[in-house]
């Protein structure tokens, strides 16, 4: 194995997406000092792209060092306090993630389950929200990657809020990808990752939290577990908020965030709706393509930036990806959690939602299929 020289495989999976070169330059900036003003200049610029992607004003926009179960982690450790009784909905292996991390908080977690690759109606989320009154927060999943669900979410606030209760999205593998309002849909907390359709290497997590999540924290009894992740803390360096001025927490992943602001500077560069359209139309292409191969998609609703199919009779599952590694340098990923051995994911995110890719992907399957 050369371990010196990484190969360029053209990286079609449930992430990390393929990352343009202009951001791996940006990565290359000298490294400066994380309360360096030049830097702390470049954290600002960061957020305020930030909150353009996520369509939000919310002052507390950042990114969590770390990747997307960081951002996770986030927000269930400083929006829960030991006691708190939260609804999950889990469709997938990152539901069921969200519903491990919320009970390690303390919280009681109402889950309550669709099956794989099968979405959320609001009548069953606003049922768990008569039968469990007391429930705070409201956890889901807006693009659940282990299946390629596509779970809508406009108007799910009237619903949550109506219950006094949080609405917590994540939006891993849909920012950047999908429509997606943090204001307009009344989101409260929401985290995302650098590495689907951002394709920026993985390390960051970007996440908001509303007016209503802020309240939740100041009125907390006690401390947030997490050292690392308390935003009592970390707002005053990434915000300068809470008083006091910018003060060391952590040190920044400096170099990091000069890929997220030039990532992010691509996504604006071309215009959210353009890239939502963009999306939609690799999708398709590639669906026409592989059902006219005779492959069907797993869920009825399916993501523009995740594609799980199932594995035709006869097929070797890791077979058929090794071929691709190997032989084409594509990368596709392997069924996750129930879906093991029975699905296939192919990842058209960002950088990677090309018609150069779809057409290389099909002809590559077409092939090994044969
Ligand atoms: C990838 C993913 C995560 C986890 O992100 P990491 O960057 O792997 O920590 C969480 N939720 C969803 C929906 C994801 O697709």
């Amino acid at each position: 194995m050369n371990t010196q020289f990484p190969a360029e495989r053209i990286l079609l999976g449930p992430g990390p997406s393929p990352v343009s070169s202009r951001v791996l330059r940006a990565m290359a900036a000298p490294t400066l000092g994380h309360l360096d003003p030049q830097y702390l200049a470049i954290m600002d610029e960061t957020c305020e792209m930030l909150r353009q992607v996520f369509q939000t004003k919310n002052p507390l926009t950042f990114p969590v060092s770390g990747t997307g179960m960081a951002g996770m982690e986030c927000a269930a450790v400083n929006l829960i306090e030991p006691g708190d009784e939260v609804i999950v909905c889990v469709n997938g292996v990152f539901g069921g993630r969200m519903k491990d991390v919320m009970e390690r908080c303390g919280a009681t977690v109402h889950a309550i389950e669709a099956a794989w690759g099968d979405i959320f109606t609001f009548d069953q989320i606003a049922a768990a929200l008569e039968q469990h009154p007391k429930t705070m927060l409201v956890g889901i999943v807006h693009a659940e990657t282990s299946t390629g669900a596509h779970q809508p979410l406009e108007g799910l606030d009237k619903i949550v809020h109506a219950h006094d209760a949080l609405l917590v999205v994540d939006a891993v593998t849909s920012l950047g990808g999908h429509e997606l309002r943090v204001d307009d849909w009344g989101i409260d907390a929401i985290y995302s990752g650098t590495q689907k359709c951002l394709s920026c290497p993985p390390g960051l997590s970007p996440v908001s939290f509303s007016a209503r999540s802020l309240a939740r924290m100041d009125a907390r009894t006690t401390k947030v577990q997490s050292w690392y992740l308390d935003i009592s803390m970390l707002r005053k360096y990434y915000t300068g908020g809470g008083g006091g001025g910018r003060v060391y927490h952590h040190t920044a992943p400096i170099n990091m965030t000069y890929a997220l602001r030039e990532a992010l500077a691509i996504v604006l560069e071309e215009g959210l709706d353009n890239r939502v359209a963009r999306h939609a139309k690799m999708h398709q292409r590639l669906r026409a393509g592989l059902e006219a191969m005779g492959l069907s998609y797993i869920p009825k609703h399916s993501l523009h930036t995740l594609n799980c199919i199932g594995i035709p009779e006869g097929a070797n599952d890791a077979g058929v990806r090794k071929r691709l590694l190997d032989e084409y340098d594509i990368e596709i990923g392997a069924g996750l959690g129930v879906m093991a051995g029975k699905a296939w994911r192919i990842g058209l995110m960002g950088h990677g939602s090309t018609v150069r890719n779809v057409d290389l992907v099909l002809a590559a399957l077409r092939e090994i299929l044969r």
